[in-house]
């Protein structure tokens, strides 16, 4: 049977609905002929659902149905944030859900893996044939053996966590590690503030700087550039520091395109650069901080000329920063996730804290750092909707997402360095393993291990989907109800339901709870029905969720949670001292400084890698969402299989503008199509994160994460992608 299935009178007009999505505007343009078909999709009735990708944004959207049909998505102009456009991924949400790629019924493999070659079965077969192969696995080798696999294709509470975790938590599966962002930074702040949170990103507009490192907004925080340009109407500044030359950093007052990696070296000479010129806040140090005598001891010992020649930055820029910075008066530091996947992510994430808090930017409205604000996600009932009290056997192996090659290796499995038992049998969902996980060539070939039964559970055809044994079909999120909080900004928001399931797809929550029951569990946990598990998540007794409840949340759609700004300046800290920490024990305890940690990427390297020339990054593209947005044929017209190489590196490899190239490490090799561009520094390449397979117009399906790393950085089990070193040659 063909992978694509059709759904009949749906699929087609879809195709054609969704670009209505991409006509903002029309609506206006009435009086100058505009076409009525399209005008029409913007009646019926009005839904309103977030966004539920990983991104910063956290839109909410308004969804327009007639007849039980999604035709038409807008932003929620309700909400400031949102205001009434999405970004270019969030208009194409028709065409997404319709797309003539959805798998619509369950499949089984009748093939070798990777043939292609499937059968349709129904769901009670589906059911049926996984619980019976999860059985013996138990009964054999032990729930251990069965590794869940998910990460970030769904970010409802319910869809990313409750639906399925309550599941795995009753089987008693493997544990996976979802670290693949964010937690190297989370220490590293949490060793200096006690806290990952930091200002509503809505308050750029009081600030007179505004810094952008290792983030680009334009990507995932699109929103986010509406308070910046309000604040620069106002005279604020920005500085970006960044390897890459982002939308964000070419309309700056300052590009710092400094060496990936090295960002403590240039925060180091900075903070000696004020310290030695008392440009430094020591009102605000006396008060808010300790310690602050093991910094000025360390930064004897710090070499300005070195550490800007290891940064690869000039002296003028360092100036330049030194004088926007000393003399800013509220100053928003803005820490991205692009710094943190990085084997010194975790200590660069720590020293911005520390150079803040010399400038003294953190007591007020306008001043602090933002970087993983959790207030409105992490304070949400998470324990009661997970249904933790179901697992019973806590001594699980932990499987790090990362690693996931290593788990999967068929001879020497191990996890954490550790010797693993064999994985059995692999469940993955919200997640594309094939593409997503570093060393990707072993994945694949792993997962197609005849003694490894593995289940897919998504709404396309993708690369890791091709080496299943049996397909189901998911829902989008859109097809069932849920509830997010943003990771950004401060807002909790609902998820309703838009339309019923096309095909025979299931919502996660549903699809979890029928393989309970197939398992023979019994437990009330699995009626709960998404409705129930709003209101649980609800259930907190988070300060940020005072007087949020479900009826104000479904009135209102969106609610913002409680302020706690005094917490990040003016009053305490959630450290021991209770004061802002310039010397740490954690980090000595991991083997680090215990202010500045001075260490290189290239420490934890191996020499054939070390000796490598180029240091390879790769970002979100602003047109993609990791693997998603493929199924969208605008979006996958973006090109999403390019290495951009600076134009004299280029000219030394004898590479033109344009041409198929080979890039290449000891893991593997890529094949992309060379940009030259100066947007990039000499010796560094810019790739794409997370391109499948499967559409590589360069004759080989290849992908970019075939040649990234899987050793964890230095901090939180985080992945390192772009700690990389590849070589480059014309194919
Ligand atoms: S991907 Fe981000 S910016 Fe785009 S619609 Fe979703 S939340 Fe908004």
């Amino acid at each position: 049977m063909d992978r694509r299935i059709f759904l009949k009178n749906v699929g087609i007009a879809g195709a054609a609905a969704g670009l209505s999505g991409l006509v903002p505007g029309i609506v206006n343009a009435k009086n100058y002929g505009a076409r009525n078909d399209l005008l029409i999709k913007r009646q019926g009735k009005v839904v309103y659902h977030s966004c539920l990708r990983n991104c910063a944004d956290r839109c909410l959207l308004k969804f327009y149905v007639q007849n039980g049909r999604m035709t038409y998505v807008e932003g929620a102009a309700e909400q400031p944030k949102t205001g009434s456009c999405p970004c270019v991924k969030g208009l194409t949400y028709v065409q997404y859900t319709y797309s003539p790629d959805r798998i619509l019924h369950p499949m089984e493999r009748v093939g070798v893996k990777g043939s292609g070659q499937w059968r349709r079965i129904s769901w009670d077969e589906a059911y049926s044939k996984i619980a019976t192969r999860f059985k013996k696995i138990i009964a054999e080798d032990g729930a251990n053996a069965i590794l869940p696999y998910s990460y970030s294709g769904n970010y409802g509470a319910i869809g990313m966590y409750a639906a399925s975790e309550r599941f795995w938590n009753k089987v008693n599966a493997r544990e996976l590690d979802r670290y693949v962002c964010a937690y190297s930074g989370t220490y590293g702040v949490f060793s200096a503030l006690g806290t990952s949170d930091g200002p509503d990103p809505e308050d750029s507009i009081y600030s007179d700087l505004y810094i952008s490192h290792g983030w680009n907004e334009a990507a995932t925080n699109v929103h986010v550039l509406k308070y910046i340009n309000k604040a620069r109407d106002n005279n604020c500044k920005v500085i970006v520091i960044n390897p890459i030359r982002t939308p964000l950093a070419s309309q700056a007052d300052l590009h710092i395109q400094l060496k990936p990696g090295t960002d403590v070296h240039f925060i180091a000479a900075a903070m000696k650069c004020m310290v030695d010129n008392n440009l430094h806040d020591m009102d605000f140090i006396n008060r808010h901080t300790v310690d602050f005598d093991a910094v000025v001891e360390q930064l004897k010992t710090v070499s300005i000329e070195k550490s800007l020649q290891i940064c690869q930055v000039s002296e003028e820029d360092l100036l330049k920063f030194i004088e926007l910075y000393s003399t800013a008066k509220l100053a928003h530091w803005r820490l991205g996730y692009g710094i943190v996947r990085n084997y010194t992510g975790g200590r660069i994430a720590r020293a911005a804290c520390l150079l803040h808090a010399v400038g003294g930017h953190y007591a007020k409205i306008g001043n602090g750092l933002t970087y993983d604000n959790m207030q409105a996600w992490g304070g949400g009932n998470h324990d009661k909707i997970r249904a933790k009290h179901l697992r019973t056997d806590h001594d699980v192996e932990h499987t790090n997402i990362t690693e996931l090659a290593k788990a999967l290796d068929p001879v020497n499995p191990t996890s954490y360095g550790k010797p693993s038992q064999l994985v059995k049998a692999m469940l993955f969902y919200n997640g594309n393993p094939a593409a997503m996980a570093p060393e990707a060539q072993k994945v694949l070939e792993y997962m197609q291990r005849d003694d490894l039964f593995v289940v897919g559970f998504d709404f396309n055809m993708h690369d890791s989907m091709d080496m299943c044994d049996i397909i189901l079909p998911s829902s989008t999120q859109f097809e069932t109800s849920d509830i997010i909080g943003s990771y950004g900004f401060y807002d909790v928001q609902v998820c309703e339901q838009v339309i019923e399931p096309l095909g025979e797809s299931k919502p996660n929550l549903t699809f979890f709870s029928g393989l309970a029951k197939a398992m023979g569990y019994t437990d009330p946990e699995f009626d709960a029905t998404s409705d129930e598990l709003i209101r649980q998540f609800l259930e907190t007794d988070s300060p940020f969720f005072e007087g949020i409840t479900y009826d104000r949340l479904m009135k209102d759609k969106f609610v913002k949670v409680v302020d706690q700004r005094p917490y990040f300046g003016s009053a305490k800290y959630n450290t021991t001292s209770g004061k802002l920490e310039f010397k740490s024990q954690y980090m000595v305890d991991k083997g680090f400084h215990p202010v500045l940690d001075l260490g290189l990427v290239e420490d934890w390297m191996g020499e054939k890698e070390r000796k490598l020339p180029f240091r390879m990054v790769s970002p979100a593209l602003i047109q993609r969402m990791n693997c998603e947005f493929y199924n969208v044929k605008y979006i996958r017209n973006f090109p999403a299989y390019t290495v951009t190489i600076h134009p004299e590196d280029a000219k030394e490899q004898g590479i033109a503008d344009n041409d198929q190239v080979r890039v290449y490490n000891h893991r593997g090799e890529v094949f992309l199509t060379a940009v030259l561009s100066s947007q990039v520094s000499r010796g560094v390449v810019l790739t794409v994160k997370n391109n499948l397979r499967r559409f590589n117009p360069n004759g080989s399906k290849t992908c970019t994460n075939i040649i990234t790393t899987d050793r964890l950085a230095d901090l939180g089990g985080c992945s390192a992608y772009h700690s990389t070193n590849v070589a480059i040659e014309k194919a």
